[in-house]
């Protein structure tokens, strides 16, 4: 009872502060629904390269269309595909076959709006759109708006140029809206099979990444990030062998995706806000290295990534922050949690270096202040088990940390605080905090 009268003072102190959109419109019932369908047994754990992650990854996209984001600057989509390890990224690839002939790789590209089981697809799959000028640029962007399968082609010869899709192809800013096949051929087309070999997809990871550009200062970026995979099915026997990392990273995922949703119907962010949902994180952060390749980093101000929220591990309303000393954003999101009543407590184990064992990591290697803010850590009994599910996560606890981190980052996201950049050096293991 006693915390009733703290939420009533503090909603009333949200309302006066923004008006329009209070972090309290961040809901529990929404929180709820959301890591229920990422946690769930039909997502079979969300393993790299399997089915059900490709399933997450559209839920994510998808929520992400919902709320209004655009994808990255030169991105046909929000889905960012790398390559997983263990497969040879050039060795396959998707086949076109046009008449009856195998058309060569550089003579088409396909840009799927979504990734995943949209394989094959036939001539009457497309409406066929006959172009004499050159493709590249201008294509693409004339057609970004189109609602069905575009197949465009053009007997034009591209000059001076072998590669007719070099990789260095601008697309629109803003996205497809559908999937769009470019193909140099000589002759119109009578029969079209367009296969999706399941060895590729198999093998790419996707991160999914929608951002809110800043009014006043585009080129300024906030990172919001965690990750959606998680370590699939595991061992014989057992009567639940579904890992469902609710608490690792359904939780974290959940709050980037209500993060995106308030910001978004906010809109009044004065820098960029990038929101990243990574793959390939149990896999050694690999989705995360990969993004970087994707930013200019001197232009990310933070990286606020979040981890394991779903379980309150030091109590209620207490949170931690990996790496407290290494850069100047922790104390700064210390400060505004504490006006919003959460507590950021030490890590539990220094040893365990958790700072280097999640997605911020990648970004805090190039000097960007990336922290990950967390509420539970591997001392919690379920960690990577079977038994990291849903009715375990205290849903109450993990919509009060997803409020706090959007009150927290307020300061960032209107430009009136900026976090001090350091060079990451590898940490000393004796810190002792609290
Ligand atoms: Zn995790």
């Amino acid at each position: 009872m006693k915390n009733s009268w703290l939420i009533v003072v503090l909603s009333g102190l949200h309302g006066l502060l923004f008006a329009q959109h209070p972090v309290d419109s961040i809901k529990e019932s929404d929180a709820a629904a959301i890591i229920e369908i990422l946690a769930a047994d039909a997502m079979k754990g969300r393993a790299n390269g399997s089915p059900e992650i490709l399933k997450t990854g559209i839920f994510i996209g998808d929520r992400f269309k919902q709320a209004g984001l655009s994808p990255m600057p030169g991105q046909a989509s929000f889905y960012l595909p790398f390559t997983l390890p263990a497969y040879n990224p050039s060795a396959v690839t998707d086949m076109l076959e046009w008449n009856g002939e195998i058309i060569s790789p550089g003579r088409f590209m396909y840009f799927p709006s979504q990734p995943g089981n949209h394989l094959p697809k036939e001539l009457k799959d497309f409406t066929v759109i006959h172009q004499d000028t050159c493709f590249y640029n201008t294509m693409l962007s004339g057609y970004k708006y189109a609602t069905t399968p575009l197949l465009i082609w053009t007997s034009e010869m591209q000059p001076d140029n072998e590669n007719y899709f070099p990789e260095w192809i601008n697309l629109p800013n803003g996205g497809l809206a559908t999937d769009i096949l470019l193909v140099y051929a000589t002759h119109p087309p009578d029969t079209v099979t367009l296969t999706g070999l399941p060895q590729y997809y198999n093998s790419l990871g996707y991160n999914i990444v929608g951002m809110l550009p800043g009014k006043s200062k585009p080129a300024e970026v906030i990172i919001f990030s965690a990750h959606y995979d998680h370590m699939g099915t595991t061992g014989f026997g057992r009567k639940d062998t579904i890992m469902n990392g609710a608490n690792d990273d359904a939780s974290g995922t959940t709050a980037v995706l209500m993060l995106a949703d308030y910001f978004a119907k906010r809109n009044d962010n004065e820098r960029t806000i990038i929101f990243c949902a990574f793959a390939g994180e149990e896999l050694g952060l690999i989705g995360s290295e990969h993004f970087i390749n994707h930013l200019v980093t001197e232009n990310v101000v933070a990286v606020v990534n979040i981890e394991m929220i779903g379980i309150s591990q030091l109590g209620k309303n207490n949170v931690f922050i990996t790496g407290y000393n290494y850069s100047d954003l922790p104390a700064l999101l210390e400060k505004n949690l504490k006006r919003f009543g959460i507590k950021v407590r030490g890590e539990p184990n220094q040893n365990k270096n958790l700072f280097e064992r999640s997605d911020n990591f990648p970004f805090a290697k190039k000097g960007i202040p990336a922290h990950t803010v967390m509420s539970s850590d591997d001392d919690e009994p379920c960690y990577h088990k079977p038994c990291d599910e849903i009715k375990r996560i205290n849903i109450k606890h993990m919509t009060q940390v997803i409020r706090s981190i959007a009150f927290a980052t307020e300061s960032l996201i209107n430009s009136s605080e900026t976090p001090g950049r350091k060079r990451y050096e590898r940490p000393k293991l004796n810190f002792n905090r609290d």
